[in-house]
């Protein structure tokens, strides 16, 4: 059926996350002929977290109109930092998380995709990328060309495979477990984020309306042994659970380990794919949804003005791809051993530092802004943390 049948649009955008649906209203809105090709129908579940920052909740009101409610998100102001088990910082007043499932998340984008105009290809497989073209070729025979690719199709890309061979390196790729819990397992309500329960990465419990999520995540060569960081974790919120029966799942992530020149020609890479996710805190929805809405309005820029779509995406990217620089060196100062074991002493004993990662989480503080005198505190307090150990 549809054999060898052409179909031209503006602008192809792989993949309906929350980077994908970002390029894909920004680009109809910008009055775009958009495909929004995924291999899922919607509503499908993606392996996350769920914790919706300041930052996201900002980024989401401002590509798709949507702000925090009751049916879609658990708002959050309790919050434990926590180093295997043992409490380092804590806040009754945190600034709010909105915890989601992103099953319905990603629907409630995807949706408001395709209300702005985007024609939607769902659930397809893909049978062949051309970078140069470009084009998509769907396994039933269909080919979609557009003037403007943009591959928003996740950590393992297949845009990207096209455009570099690999969709990311295996030695930074990072790698998360997971579980949702029932609600009554856990009785504690508190965000929790344990910097002890995996290397240069971390453990979560994030409280959502009807579940309890509890995972580990961090670089994956780091942590041969992902699985038993996630037993040892897990034992510590619901020791009543068999460990070893409970079915976690994993996915990759690119934590950190960004793409500086992210697309060529007329293909952008955004989210996931051109590895916008923070090194610190693991961050990655709000760096979808802004990477994509910058895709979208660089698709429309390159469109009206004949230029070069990579121009007008690395005009935009550079304020993420700064963050994400800023949060790398910082990364070192807390995830590197042997400073490691003196990160959550130095935390304990200045709450500031918890308060600090609240507001950068929260979106309120930019990893700029930080600067190099709170690096150089945080360098003097893990030095007197360090003159301070026991003998
Ligand atoms: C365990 C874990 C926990 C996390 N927790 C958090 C958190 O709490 N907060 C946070 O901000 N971030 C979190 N992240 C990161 C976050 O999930 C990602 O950064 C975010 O989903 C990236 O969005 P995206 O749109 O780029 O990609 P995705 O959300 O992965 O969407 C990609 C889309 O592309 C589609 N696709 C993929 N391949 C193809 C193909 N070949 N053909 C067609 N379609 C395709 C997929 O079906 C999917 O719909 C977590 C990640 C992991 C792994």
């Amino acid at each position: 059926m549809n054999s060898r049948v052409a179909k031209s649009f503006d602008l192809l955008v792989l993949g309906s996350g929350p980077a994908g649906s970002a390029a894909a209203i920004t680009a109809a809105r910008a009055g775009l002929s958009v495909a929004l090709i995924d291999k899922s129908a919607f509503p499908r579940d993606k392996l996350c977290g769920g914790g919706i920052t300041g930052r996201s909740t900002r980024y989401m009101a401002e590509t798709f109109d949507l702000r925090p409610d009751a049916h879609l998100f658990l708002p959050s102001t309790r919050f434990r930092l926590t180093f295997s088990g043992r409490t380092i910082g804590e806040e009754a007043q945190a600034p709010v998380l909105q915890m989601t499932m992103r099953r319905e998340f990603d629907a409630e984008l995807h949706a408001r995709a395709v209300d702005a105009g985007a024609q939607v290809f769902a659930p397809v497989k893909i049978s062949a990328i051309d970078t140069d073209t470009p084009s998509i070729t769907l396994a039933d025979g269909r080919i979609l060309t557009g003037r403007v690719l943009i591959g928003a199709d996740g950590a393992n890309s297949a845009v990207a495979r096209a455009l570099y061979g690999r969709a990311f390196d295996p030695a930074k790729i990072g790698f998360g477990l997971e579980v949702e819990l029932d609600r009554e397992l856990i009785e504690d309500n508190t965000t929790e984020i344990d910097l002890g329960a995996a290397q240069w990465g971390y453990g979560w419990v994030f409280p959502k309306n009807d579940t309890i999520t509890v995972g580990v995540g961090g670089v994956h060569v780091k942590n041969p042994d992902m699985k038993a960081h996630f037993r040892d974790y897990l034992a510590l919120h619901a020791p009543h659970l068999d460990a070893e029966k409970v079915k976690c799942k994993g996915a990759f992530l690119p934590f950190g380990a960004y793409r500086k020149v992210p697309g060529r020609g007329s293909v952008l890479l955004a989210g996931d794919a051109a590895g916008l996710v923070d090194p610190i805190t693991g961050e990655g929805i709000a760096w979808a949804m802004k990477s994509g809405q910058y895709a979208g309005q660089a698709a429309a820029e390159a469109l009206q003005h004949d230029k070069p779509a990579m121009d007008a995406y690395m005009a935009r990217i550079g304020y993420i791809h700064r963050e994400m620089a800023a949060a790398r060196r910082i990364r070192a100062l807390i995830y590197a051993t042997p400073v490691r074991n003196y990160f959550p002493r130095a935390v304990e004993r200045h709450p500031s530092m918890t308060r600090r990662y609240l507001r950068l989480l929260a979106g309120e503080l930019d990893y700029a802004d930080l600067g190099h005198k709170v690096l150089w505190r945080i360098a003097r307090r893990l030095g007197a943390s360090l003159l301070r150990r026991p003998a």
